[in-house]
């Protein structure tokens, strides 16, 4: 005969919002906490004219924090740096340089936050602990850098997951 013990251990648990809803079900302040801060989306990046790939640099936008991994007028940043892309459900599933371990790309498809997504760790500074923020990784500030200059900067580390290295998906382009 099962103990009141056993009983009480077997409520399931409660799930946390990012594994129940879709992007399109999340409330305003859900949908803000889904952000890691990771900043590695306000790095600047450069599109190949021939064939449309997107190649990631490690030079911040003009408003990025490099330390804090954040954008410095967030409120105001559309209208500030006018090709700064609002992230809609929408837009999460059509960019293709959304970084592997952003987490509004994650639970759009389907999978679970990382172990150092501050909503997983309760801290905020897991991000950065983890080294997957832009925190010291980070070359400086667009306006210090021209064209010739910023092709000098492409690099491959925005976009890498070290959580799925060698895993069967790897790190190569999704079809989103
Ligand atoms: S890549 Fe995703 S999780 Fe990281 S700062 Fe950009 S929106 Fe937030
Ligand atoms: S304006 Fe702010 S949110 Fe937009 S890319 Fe620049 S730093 Fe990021």
């Amino acid at each position: 005969m099962p103990n009141a013990v056993s009983a009480i251990a077997s409520e399931p648990e409660e799930q946390p919002f990012w594994r129940l809803k879709t992007l399109e079900a999340l409330s305003a302040e859900e949908w803000e906490s889904l952000c890691d801060g990771c900043g590695r989306c306000c790095l600047v990046k450069l599109e190949d004219e021939d064939t449309g790939e997107v190649l990631y640099t490690d030079v911040g936008c003009t408003l990025l924090d490099d330390q804090a991994c954040r954008c410095r007028d967030y409120p105001a940043r559309q209208a500030r740096v006018p090709d700064c892309v609002r992230l809609t459900p929408e837009a999460v599933r059509g960019l293709s340089w959304l970084p592997e371990t952003c987490a509004y790309r994650l639970v759009a498809e389907g999978r679970d936050l990382y172990w150092w997504h501050p909503l997983v760790s309760g801290d905020p500074g897991s991000v950065h602990a983890a080294g997957i923020s832009v925190r010291d990784r980070v070359a400086g500030p667009e306006e210090n850098f021209s064209i010739a200059e910023l092709l000098e900067r492409i690099t491959d580390w925005p976009m890498e997951d070290p959580e799925r290295e060698g895993s069967e998906r790897g790190t190569g382009p999704l079809a989103l």
